[in-house]
């Protein structure tokens, strides 16, 4: 059974030209629920005047039509993002960093160092309250300004987060510069670093066509957590080019089409991708959504 992690609403939203409104992020959202989607990137706390397209996250999630078993998560940057975080009806909280330091800059603007330290203080705080919470480390497969990023540095960073309480960790592929070995690579250490006490999850964007490559990489070395946005949408606003996350819709597909399951109505996923194409007013990156 392979766990989705629907990011569109969020990883997909926020780097759209269009900007939509909490309304229609809502039906976003509530329609992915009724695709079978278990676990939706819901919103995002950050600086409204630096990321509109995630304005009024406190309006989304009062406006959702909650479903019992659907885990709706918030990504948090910052201990003010925190505190408004942990005032909403948010199931888990995600926090963020770039590995790389010259990408944490960029995005955060301090190193990755001074990030780590601080999301080390919001795990350990949201850890206290009982509150679950996810790492996402960004640039985790390489930095578009650095090049390479080593293995250790980002196992080093992820122990850090283990350390502090975090019992789930995402390593992502901010710019889509993973390939399916290393892939492989990463995940068998991983493992070997952290045993299956830590639920893995990847998160891969298809800049250079490899997203599902790497999906399935990460599935034949034992990940069952994987970050999609329906449509394929998304991208960075701090990286050069990056293209949209992996896309929801096909990778279902695929999982389906070798007889995993994913629990997701695959025609009512695709629907949804239609629809938002429609509201996004632009041609959207999936392939299963041209079938139709
Ligand atoms: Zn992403």
């Amino acid at each position: 059974m392979i766990h989705v992690c629907e990011v569109g609403p969020r990883d997909g939203l926020q780097n759209e030209k269009k900007h939509l409104s909490v309304q229609q992020r809502v039906e976003l959202i509530e329609r992915l629920m009724a695709s079978g989607i278990k676990k939706i990137e819901a919103v995002s706390f950050v600086n409204p005047k630096v990321v509109p397209q995630m304005s009024y996250p406190e309006e989304v999630l009062a406006k959702i039509r909650r479903q019992k078993e659907v885990v709706i998560a918030g990504l948090v940057l910052n201990p003010k993002g925190l505190e408004r975080a942990l005032e909403t009806d948010l199931d888990v909280i995600h926090f963020t960093l770039a590995v790389s330091d010259s990408f944490n800059q960029r995005n955060a603007r301090r190193t990755a160092e001074q990030s780590a330290a601080e999301i080390e203080e919001m795990i350990a705080a949201v850890s206290q309250q009982g509150k679950p919470c996810v790492a996402i480390l960004g640039t985790a497969f390489g930095c578009p300004f650095e090049g390479q990023v080593p293995e250790e540095r980002v196992l080093k960073i992820a122990d850090r987060f283990v350390q502090a309480g975090c019992r789930n960790i995402t390593l992502a592929d901010t710019t889509g510069l993973a390939n399916p070995l290393q892939v492989k690579r990463m995940v068998t250490r991983f493992f070997e670093t952290f045993g299956d006490a830590i639920e893995l999850g990847l998160h891969f964007h298809n800049t250079r066509g490899l997203g599902l490559a790497n999906v399935f990489a990460g599935y034949e070395a034992g990940v069952r957590h994987f970050d999609s946005s329906v449509g394929g949408t998304g991208g960075c606003p701090f990286a050069p080019k990056a293209v949209g996350n992996v896309c929801t819709e096909d990778m279902v597909n695929m999982f389906h089409m070798m007889g995993v399951s994913t629990g997701v109505d695959l025609e009512q996923l695709i629907d949804t991708a239609l629809w938002l194409e429609q509201q996004l007013e632009r041609r959207l990156d999936g392939m299963m959504m041209k079938l139709k």
